[in-house]
């Protein structure tokens, strides 16, 4: 049977998903990787009639296909994706907030989103609060004013801190307010927000999608017809579209997702219990150790601890830097969530937008150190933090 119509893979496994959803053989040739379709216009067969695109801006079969296989991992209808993730948590801002409306928004988010609201959103007259949501009192607090939009991002980027997303959507639902959920850290491999009560779901591909370290690229993601068309008409208005380049190639990563979680995942266990047990470790923050304060959210929430590791070594500031000064295999870089293994100072790096007060109150203190555990040998990984960490100490009393 010539196979050109897209299989029905809807109900089967998540490895299943991740390589055929979305996508189909080239009808022309066979191809079986559906074809970067490289073009910026489609010539139409007589006027209003074409096959279903118009122009780049508004829409790509290329993009579609990856939109059509996001959609189909985190358990939602429809997909858009766009030039990076903070141009998808830009499209998802303007189509549903408008001037005088709040945003209830986690208090320990990516830095980029908090300085989006504060910085571009805020002049335009919206509203943002942010709010510690892991805290359930604080969090229905927040909510008893009006409110058209609850952004949460669990775990946080950096400090891992957990919201529980069932009790975010009923807590948003009783305010009348629409919940969407950055699940970048996780991705669908680990945790599926739609299938939790959440109305949106961002990502930004850029991380575990893609995986390869190789593109920048966002995602939003929902079941629901009518705010898809917002997203759609927001991006066409916008001009934020997702290259076909970029898609394709997230096509091609997002293949592999499941496998590389699960070894990122096991890497990371091991990594923790490593840092967890190192004498110059003050401070280990891993939501798959026991000593991870909400371990119980975490082991219900999610499928296992992530690959993201979150800590601080005794002498603080100057010995953190010298950590990440002297690591040779982990990359001292601005991205997580690729192969390779990332070291990060989110004071000075990705969170150095978020005001000092904002950071202190969400954990984020200027020793804190941010480890994406990438899929080397957990064995080399650990040699290499174990030399840093030795390093660090140079110089301490
Ligand atoms: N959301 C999270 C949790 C992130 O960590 C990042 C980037 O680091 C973004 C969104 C923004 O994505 P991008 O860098 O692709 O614009």
């Amino acid at each position: 049977m010539a196979i050109i119509e897209e299989l029905n893979v809807r109900n089967c496994g998540l490895e299943t998903r991740a390589l055929h959803a979305g996508t189909t053989a080239d009808p022309t040739t066979g191809a079986m990787l559906t074809p970067i379709y490289q073009t910026a216009t489609y010539r139409q067969e007589a006027v209003g009639k074409d096959k279903g695109f118009k122009y780049t801006r508004s829409g790509n079969p290329t993009v579609s296909a990856l939109e059509r296989r996001l959609a189909a991992l985190e358990g939602g209808e429809f997909g858009t994706c766009y030039g990076s993730g903070l141009a998808a948590t830009t499209a998802l801002f303007l189509a549903l907030l408008r001037s005088g409306d709040r945003i209830v928004c986690s208090q320990a988010v990516y830095g980029g989103t908090v300085r989006l609201l504060r910085q571009t959103l805020e002049p335009f007259g919206v509203r943002a609060d942010f709010v510690d949501t892991a805290d359930a009192a604080a969090f229905a607090h927040a909510l008893r004013e009006p409110t058209r939009l609850v952004f949460i991002e669990t775990p946080a980027n950096p400090t891992l801190s957990l919201t529980d997303i069932a009790l975010a959507s009923r807590l948003a639902k009783s305010a009348s307010a629409l919940l969407a959920v950055d699940n970048t850290l996780l991705s669908p491999a680990l945790q599926r927000p739609l299938e939790l009560g959440a109305d949106i779901v961002l990502h930004s591909t850029t991380k575990f999608i893609e995986g390869n370290n190789a593109t920048i690229g966002g995602a939003l993601i929902t079941r629901d017809a009518s705010l898809h068309e917002q997203f759609l008409f927001t991006r066409n208005t916008t001009g934020t579209i997702q290259s076909p380049f970029v898609a394709w190639l997230t096509l091609q990563g997002v293949k592999t997702l499941p496998l590389r979680m699960a070894r990122h995942c096991e890497n990371a266990l091991q990594v923790a219990r490593f840092l967890e047990a190192h004498l110059r470790v003050t401070r280990l923050i891993y939501p798959g150790l026991e000593s991870f304060p909400q371990f119980d959210l975490a082991q219900r929430q999610q499928a296992s601890g992530g690959a993201l590791i979150a800590f601080e070594v005794e002498g603080a500031v100057e010995a953190g830097v010298r950590l990440m000064n002297s690591v040779r295999l982990c990359a001292l870089a601005e991205n997580l969530g690729a192969a390779e293994t990332i070291i990060t100072h989110p004071v000075s790096m990705t969170h150095g937008a978020v005001p000092a007060e904002q950071r202190l109150a969400a954990g984020i203190t200027d020793g804190l150190v941010r480890l994406s555990v990438g899929l080397e040998h957990p064995n080399d990984i650990i040699a290499d933090l174990d030399q840093a960490l030795s390093l660090s100490a140079e110089g301490t009393p």
